[in-house]
């Protein structure tokens, strides 16, 4: 991994209009950086912004203020169709469900040379079925595998076909979208475990999107959790594990089962109470705090500043100003 930043994310807003002079603030102003060669994880539950900032980044939807900056380039200010399209190719995304992500009527030679084609057209036919022997053989599967349908295949081996789909075009950079969230917890390991070994063969970078803390530790050098289209906490993974600074965080932690029988039977999750607000309608001051356990006056009446409490921990919570702050 090299300190300088890959991707720089500044002030970046997506709000869909849902009427005249309403809006949904689905991300409401998050600035975050990736180095080349980490893994950041991106945690919140569903309905938090996460995906939106994935298909911000891999330009599917249009942002509404802000910049994304990739390499120094302004991803959203591209100068040439020419260059919106290798930019296109050095980003790549990994789909949350490989069966609706991959067309039932296309064999996975298919599925697989479509990227091929558009992004090396020269190639021949005996040089396509190469490649995409060659990539099967990187995500576990083989030759045998590629002339048959997506239905033919378990859902993890569909997911492979997807990491192979993306690998197709030699990407720098790779969304996960919640990849592992559809597959049975006895394959979600190996998907991750072969996300791990791509990283460190083909020099990936990856932004990893789940909904809780389980899986994300084992392939996150950092982790950012997100509520309600803000970040509320970032730090290097067993920092956040083991020193989380937010409420909100601490109530995911709690909620991952304890593979010891007699540690978990003493776990204690955090159950908060009440739904997430809706995006179109944020609570006031601090937007964790209507589902808050340690929510205090000043909560109501004021945003907590997103800052940096310890070397590389950022928090937003006023629990962290204490004797700061006076209303
Ligand atoms: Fe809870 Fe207040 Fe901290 Fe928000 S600012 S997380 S409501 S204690």
């Amino acid at each position: 991994m090299t300190n300088n930043p890959l991707i720089e994310v500044n002030n970046l807003k997506k709000y869909f209009p849902v009427s005249n002079d309403t809006f949904l603030k689905a991300v409401d102003g998050i600035s975050f950086s990736i180095k080349r060669g980490e893994t950041l994880g991106l945690v919140g539950e569903s309905g938090c912004g996460k995906s939106t900032v994935g298909r911000l980044i891999t330009q599917l939807y249009d942002l509404t203020d802000g910049e994304i900056v990739y390499e120094g380039q302004n991803l959203h200010k591209l100068p040439t169709k020419e260059k919106e399209f290798e930019y296109r190719k050095k980003i790549q995304m990994i789909f949350q469900d490989p069966y609706s992500s991959l067309n039932p009527r296309m064999t996975v030679m298919e599925v697989i040379s479509e990227g091929l084609v558009i992004h090396q057209p020269k190639l021949s036919k005996k040089e396509k079925e190469q490649e995409v022997r060659r990539l099967l053989e990187l995500v576990g599967l083989n030759e045998k595998h590629m002339h048959r349908y997506p239905h033919e295949f378990s859902g993890g081996q569909r997911q492979r076909v997807g990491i192979a789909r993306a690998l197709a075009v030699k990407p720098e950079f790779i969304v996960a979208d919640e990849p592992i969230a559809a597959l049975d917890v006895s394959i979600q390991a190996q998907i991750v475990n072969i996300l791990i070994e791509l990283q460190k063969e083909q020099d990936l970078t990856y932004l990893f999107i789940a909904h809780d803390l389980s899986m994300v530790k084992y392939i996150s050098d950092r982790i950012m959790v997100m509520y309600l289209g803000k970040i509320v906490e970032v730090a290097d993974s067993e920092e956040l594990y083991e020193n989380p600074l937010h409420p909100y965080t601490e109530a995911l932690l709690s909620a991952i089962p304890l593979p010891n029988p007699r540690l978990e039977r003493a776990r204690e999750q955090i159950i908060l109470k009440g739904d997430v607000p809706s995006p179109i309608d944020l609570p006031s001051g601090c937007r964790f705090r209507t589902r808050c356990p340690k929510v205090m006056d000043v909560c109501a009446k004021v945003e907590p500043e997103f800052r940096e409490i310890r070397e590389g921990h950022y928090a937003a919570c006023h629990l962290q100003n204490e004797g700061e702050i006076s209303v």
